[in-house]
């Protein structure tokens, strides 16, 4: 299993090209996933730093910035840190029920803490002047979010699933890449045990969202082999999904973040009406 997942991990990086002149930056939760890519990054010569966003969810965030001061010690590599409540003046708890009053509770918790922090990282990342950004979405997460748009009935939703997210070439968009993409969760966490890995091995207290749940039950029951099945599926179907979205880039005419609308999902959640 050790080898196997340095071996998948090293097969996706060279299917998406990925060079060791780049300047990475991991974005580190705390948690297993981003913890194992950064230590593979790292152990097979990639030039990355970590980035960190502190939500201020009280013991929980505290918990997750020591293990990512820990790993980016022991990695020897340089950490970026972003304060939420300093920089956007409220916890993320805050800042999501303020959205879910103003909104109404139908918006899911994670959809929009995953909402402001895509928002964050390539707003930060660019600043940064980072090639692309590393995520530690795993095969189970990305099985979950595919199976999600497809019973949701918007498999155009996916067309940006993938190892790399491939954007139209955009200045202001980072580059995202994934190179967990192929590993399944499971072989992850053993993988971050196994290393002995500084990992912060608690779930989100807010990760309420029961589609998310109980979909992730169902593809708990599933073998490795089928969950790569179901991707292998979406890639021969990833052309067609493309095709459903489209790929014109504006700014979003408030924070001038790129975006397929005239403003941003970001500040549709944000402002005031
Ligand atoms: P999640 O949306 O929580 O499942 O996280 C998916 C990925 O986003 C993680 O593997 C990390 O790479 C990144 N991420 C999540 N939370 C944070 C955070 N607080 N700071 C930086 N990156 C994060
Ligand atoms: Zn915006």
């Amino acid at each position: 299993m050790n080898s196997n997942v340095e071996l998948q991990v090293k097969k996706t990086l060279s299917a998406i090209n990925l060079s060791k002149k780049d300047k990475i930056l991991v974005a580190l939760s705390g948690g297993k996933d981003s913890c194992v890519t950064a230590y593979l990054l790292k152990k097979l010569g990639y030039n990355i730093e970590g980035f960190h966003i502190d939500l201020s969810m009280g013991e929980y965030s505290k918990k997750c910035l020591i293990a990512v001061k820990e790993l980016c010690k022991q990695l020897n590599i340089k950490l970026h840190l972003y304060d939420i409540k300093k920089e956007m003046g409220g916890s993320m708890c805050y800042i999501r029920t303020t959205i879910q009053t103003t909104h109404g509770k139908g918006l899911k918790n994670c959809a929009i803490c995953g909402v402001i922090k895509k928002w964050i990282m390539n707003k930060e990342a660019r600043k940064l002047k980072v090639d692309k950004v590393a995520t530690g979405h795993n095969l189970d997460d990305e099985t979950q979010t595919f199976l999600m748009n497809i019973l949701k009935g918007s498999p155009q939703l996916s067309a940006n699933l993938g190892a790399i997210t491939k954007n139209v070439k955009n200045a202001k968009f980072i580059t995202r890449i994934k190179p967990l993409f192929y590993v399944a969760e499971d072989d992850v966490r053993e993988y971050s045990k196994l290393k002995n890995l500084p990992v912060f091995y608690d779930h989100c207290p807010c990760a309420l969202d029961s589609y998310r749940i109980q979909m992730r039950k169902f593809v708990n029951t599933l073998t490795t082999k089928e969950k790569l099945n179901i991707m292998n599926n979406f890639e021969k179907l990833n052309e067609k999904i493309k095709k459903l979205k489209s790929t014109e880039v504006n700014y979003c005419k408030i924070c001038g973040e790129p975006s397929r609308n005239n403003i941003c999902r970001m500040c549709q959640l944000i402002k005031k009406s």
